[in-house]
């Protein structure tokens, strides 16, 4: 058996210096790095505990934005006063995550960099899975595909990303503070996570030793009009087959601006920018929702066993929407 070592880091320098070590991985919550652990898939050689560091404030910024730690539990940032009252998608979103249990734990950072739960990369007696062991092939696209991707896939790699939280920070235009060992950097959470293309291996533009230290939010443009939707094979403690989030800010009964972001059909929260533009200027009547639906899935290319995520995804969008303006 690998032995592993173990070091609480004292504050983020000392993180980051441990962190940059070979084999060494960051743990916080602990819900997915064990996971992965116990069934073989992540190895680590030395596990950095960063979950005493003190960034678990969720705190106002000057002009009206948020900056919520990255050790941040999944329950506090769902809970929080200010998320739920300017930023409700993000509230509802986490809630929509796990179980209660897991989002006691489970923290803001370790939810941005939780790994896709494709059946071919959790379970190791699958020998052919390009993210799990790059070059060795991929089981899902000729096999049991029916929750992987329908957009931005590749031949290398159709899975998905599992985080509701994600999609609604995308929703939000919010962006990832990291810190590594070459500085401290920024990235909009559009794009932190990648497609796979031909590198599967990498989930995340998150370089080594770099630790994610807060998700910012800005001022809130969406806090009056905005709705998350989850479909699921079963009411809770399940991953989206598809989920939308929809926000809107209306000038009178026509729509000025629209974030629409999918979860569960790409490698990343896929933000549908031909389905927002389909909404500017226009009121949410009935073939409106319908054109935003069928423009958010143009391009999809399902797989045999998921055909039926197109359609679902286009009525999702038209009902997130439908909710998103109805509220005020
Ligand atoms: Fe592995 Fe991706 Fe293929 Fe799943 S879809 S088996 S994660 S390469």
């Amino acid at each position: 058996m690998q032995s592993i070592s173990y070091e609480r880091a004292s504050d983020v320098n000392h993180a980051i210096e441990l962190g940059r070590q070979p084999g060494a991985k960051f743990i916080g919550g602990g819900t997915n790095l064990l996971d992965l652990y116990k069934s073989g898939i992540e190895k680590p050689v030395r596990l950095v505990d960063v979950s005493r560091l003190p960034l678990s404030a969720i705190d106002e910024l000057p002009g009206g934005g948020l900056r919520i730690g990255a050790m941040a539990s999944n329950t506090a940032a769902a809970n929080h006063p200010l998320v739920r009252q300017r930023y409700r998608l993000l509230s509802e979103a986490l809630l929509n995550g796990a179980s209660t249990q897991l989002r006691n734990m489970a923290t803001v950072g370790g939810n941005l960099l939780q790994r896709t739960r494709c059946y071919y990369f959790t379970d190791p007696t699958f020998a052919h899975c390009n993210k799990r062991d790059p070059g060795s092939g991929c089981d899902a696209i000729d096999g049991h595909n029916r929750i992987h991707a329908i957009l931005g896939a590749s031949p290398q790699c159709i899975a998905t990303n599992p985080s509701d939280m994600s999609v609604a920070l995308v929703a939000l235009d919010a962006i990832v503070h990291l810190q590594g060992p070459d500085g401290a950097r920024q990235v909009p959470v559009a794009d932190f996570h990648r497609l796979p293309e031909d590198q599967p291996q990498f989930d995340t533009v998150i370089q080594p030793g770099e630790l994610i230290v807060a998700v910012e939010l800005p001022a809130p443009k969406f806090s009056k009009h905005s709705h998350y939707l989850k479909v699921r094979d079963r009411a809770s403690y399940a991953f989206a087959l598809v989920s939308v989030a929809a926000a809107i800010e209306f000038d009178g009964d026509k729509v000025r601006d629209a974030r629409i972001v999918l979860g569960g059909v790409a490698h990343k929260p896929w933000r549908a920018i031909e389905a927002e533009n389909v909404l500017r200027g226009q009121a949410l009547t009935d073939e409106v929702l319908a054109k935003a639906g069928e423009a958010a899935v143009a391009g999809a290319r399902p797989y045999q066993h998921n055909a039926f995520k197109v359609e679902l995804a286009q009525r999702a969008v038209a009902r997130a929407l439908q909710q998103a303006g109805g509220q005020s």
